[in-house]
């Protein structure tokens, strides 16, 4: 169901954005199970929402956007995007999830955006004992993964939101 909701979220953004990609979502391996995953489902989705638009946003039109779900021997389980964006160099990656963090405060004026979508992602995956880990070329694109732990690791009663 998860694959499911990937997709509609996917499809939705692209009205939003209006941009025409190439949008894919390859088929999960046959017998692949990526157990449930517990937590807050409107959280997940606005952490997954947030990936996707940047996927999005940072991809010109036209480009390769492909997103997956896969389950791994060891009962993990990864959501990812990939994209066909810019790229981003090395020295800004550890630094992409704070508040208001933009890596081309020029460039980024033209693409909007306030830089909090990130900050919302590593708060969410946090509550669900989840990570988040960006591979990124500069000039072929950047790669955002979601890694769920085994399901025994998994969060099952979410903590109150953290007073802000
Ligand atoms: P918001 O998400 O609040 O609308 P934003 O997209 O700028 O604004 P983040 O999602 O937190 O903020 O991303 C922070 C910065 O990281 C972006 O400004 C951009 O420079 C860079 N970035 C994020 N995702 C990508 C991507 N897929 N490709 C290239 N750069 C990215
Ligand atoms: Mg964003």
């Amino acid at each position: 169901q998860c694959e499911d909701e990937a997709r509609g979220l996917s499809m939705a953004l692209t009205r939003v954005h209006g941009k025409p990609h190439q949008i894919e979502f390859p088929d999960s391996p046959p017998g692949a199970d990526l157990g449930e995953i517990a937590g807050a489902a409107t959280e997940l989705q606005s952490a997954f929402s947030n990936l996707l638009a940047n996927a999005l946003r940072y991809t010109p039109a036209g480009g390769r956007v492909v997103v997956r779900w896969q389950a791994h021997a060891d009962g993990s389980a990864t959501f990812s995007v990939q994209d066909a964006g810019p790229g981003i160099d090395a020295t800004h990656l550890s630094r992409l999830t704070e508040r208001f963090y933009r890596v081309d405060r020029s460039r980024s004026r033209d693409t909007g955006g306030t830089g909090l979508g990130l900050a919302i992602v590593k708060h969410v995956l946090q509550r669900h004992n989840a990570r988040l880990e960006v591979r990124s070329t500069v000039g072929s694109g950047s790669t955002f993964s979601v890694i769920f732990p085994a399901q025994r690791l998994r969060a099952t009663a979410l903590p109150a939101p953290a007073e802000t």
